[in-house]
């Protein structure tokens, strides 16, 4: 029988510059290949899926996490879930004891399948839901149904560029209840909208359960560093 393998484009220990685990040291596993071209986009080397890349096993990608110390791991791209077999390599990493596993997903694709693996098989990795606001270009892509097999252990991310995204994102999140389902994430995009600019909409529309979040990798390194 054939090795399950991935395509990973990079691997690599930094800390996570956002999400619930944002600040603690993460390993991040990138995968080849997205369906949409976001317009800011700063993972576009990835996007190909003939990219650039290396086919690994679940086990060679456990081993490496194992490795490396770190204990937070994040599953990336690109976009993670166009991957076939998913489930088998959340099963091998989330094996490995004190470890928490976030899938970073742009919202496109459907999770029931992967929702309904979780549940059934206690395999305790979380989702991290991009809605794609109108500045990315890509709105029609959502999946607004996936937001049904959301708990409150995963989150919805807002990346907001201006104050039609910031609109839009408050009328799904109330729409949807998205607070009440889950953790709800509005972050910037950097260089566009400045964090003092979103607290203050924030605040003026009494989004009280939202958090703010920016993506300190970015401030941290220069912003077109890749791998960090
Ligand atoms: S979904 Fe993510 S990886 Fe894909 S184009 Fe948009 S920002 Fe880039």
């Amino acid at each position: 029988m054939m090795a399950i393998t991935y395509p990973v484009v990079e691997k690599f220990v930094s800390i996570n510059g956002e999400g619930l685990y944002q600040g603690y040291p993460a390993v991040f596993i990138r995968f080849a290949g997205c369906n949409l071209a976001c317009s800011y986009c700063d993972t576009l080397y990835a996007n190909n899926p003939d990219c650039a890349s290396e086919r690994l096993e679940a086990s060679q990608l456990k081993d490496y996490v194992i490795d490396s110390g770190v204990y937070h791991v994040t599953l990336t791209g690109g976009e993670p879930l166009l991957q076939p077999n998913m489930e088998h390599l959340l099963e091998s990493i989330c094996s490995i004891e004190g470890c928490t596993v976030e899938i970073e997903t742009n919202g496109s694709v459907e999770i029931a399948a992967l929702a309904a693996y979780r549940k059934s098989h206690n395999v305790p990795f979380i989702f991290t839901l991009d809605y794609k606001l109108p500045g990315s270009l890509m709105e029609q892509h959502n999946r607004l149904d996936n937001y049904a097999h959301l708990t409150k252990g995963d989150a919805v991310k807002f990346v907001i560029g201006d104050l039609e995204d910031f609109n839009r994102a408050c009328s799904i999140v109330n729409d949807h209840d998205l607070t009440g389902l889950t953790n709800v994430i509005f972050s910037p995009v950097y260089g566009k909208v400045s964090s003092d600019k979103l607290v203050e909409w924030l605040l003026e529309k009494g989004m009280m359960q939202v958090k703010v979040q920016l993506q300190i990798h970015k401030y941290i390194w220069d912003p077109q560093t890749k791998g960090v």
